[in-house]
């Protein structure tokens, strides 16, 4: 049986204002979702697997300057980009992820290695870096990662003292994707560069499978964006796997539940990108805005506001 494939990507969630947005920056960023919304539907279109889906149209996220991982990961309080990224298998629950790496072109990538090929599911830091160069993964200089913008803010953060989240001054950052292949295959995976100006080590929900990402075929897929702390401590994405695995809920109500209620009731903010095992998508959040793109059999979309 063939199913229906489907993907849906985000580039973060947070206060994002039209009032503060001009048109050629709004197209900008249309430009980068549209670009990785193909290069993962692409895949699946041809027959590919969603989780080389996922993988590619997290890559090309990260490889845009204006979204908060990969290239364009924001400063921590050492002037440095840690990635944190984690990419998961819905066939198989194999999960793989990376936190507070440095240097690396495509921390996603780094994160799929950590699944097929080293036994363990999260790396760390220095560990998880001897482990990219084991496996060949080239990288990147200090200056590949600088831009203008982070640079700025993370000065900003300085002078208040303050850690801070991408996309104004409440910003979340980060950049995921969920996607169902042809043969009924879920995958999910997350990238981020965390909080600007975060310290002692900080990991968010991104790299965590069942907080931040998640995937399992009896259910769904799912990356988040949003205040790490809080969706960890809410299990997001494993919470709405459970709402529909264990309550019999639909995609739509599980998402709704957790994102509009559950989060809401602990001050969590931020969204997700979620697709079932049918190719239904959902894409809620319960902040101003939220980079966001999807392809089904019926739907085309790429989106940046509520409406
Ligand atoms: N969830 C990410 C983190 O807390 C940030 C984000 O989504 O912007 O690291």
């Amino acid at each position: 049986m063939t199913h229906n494939i489907s993907i849906a990507i985000h580039g973060g969630a947070g206060t994002i204002l039209r009032s503060t947005m001009t048109p050629a920056l709004q197209l900008q960023y249309e430009n980068g979702l549209q670009d990785a919304l193909h290069a993962g539907y692409s895949i699946l279109a041809a027959g590919g697997s969603s989780l080389d889906a996922v993988a590619a149209a997290v890559a090309s996220l990260e490889d845009f300057a204006l979204f908060n991982a990969g290239k364009g990961a924001v400063f921590n309080s050492a002037g440095k980009h840690e990635m944190d990224a984690a990419i998961m298998n819905g066939k198989t629950l194999e999960a793989g992820g990376v936190c507070g790496v440095n240097g690396i072109k495509n921390p996603v990538r780094l994160a799929r290695a950590v699944m097929e090929h080293s036994g363990h599911v999260l790396l760390a830091g220095m560990g998880a870096e001897d482990f990219a160069r084991l496996q060949g993964f080239e990288f990147e200089p200090d200056s590949y990662f600088y831009t203008e913008q982070r640079y700025k803010q993370w000065q900003e953060a300085l002078l208040e003292g303050k850690v801070q989240l991408d996309h104004s001054d409440k910003k979340f950052g980060t950049v995921g994707a969920a996607a169902l292949d042809k043969d009924g295959n879920l995958a999910a995976a997350t990238s981020t560069g965390g909080m600007t100006n975060k310290k002692y080590g900080r990991i968010g929900d991104s790299p965590i499978p069942g907080a931040g990402t998640y995937a399992n075929n009896k259910t769904c897929a799912i990356s988040c964006t949003g205040h790490g702390e809080l969706f960890i401590r809410s299990v997001v994405a494993y919470d709405i796997s459970c709402l529909i695995e264990y309550k019999g809920l639909s995609l739509h109500d599980a998402c709704k539940l957790v994102v509009y209620d559950k989060l809401v009731k602990i001050g969590g903010e931020g969204g997700l990108v979620a697709v079932d095992n049918q190719g239904n998508v959902s894409m809620p959040f319960n902040s101003e805005g939220m980079y966001r793109a999807c392809r089904t059999k019926d739907r085309n979309e790429v989106k940046i506001y509520k409406d």
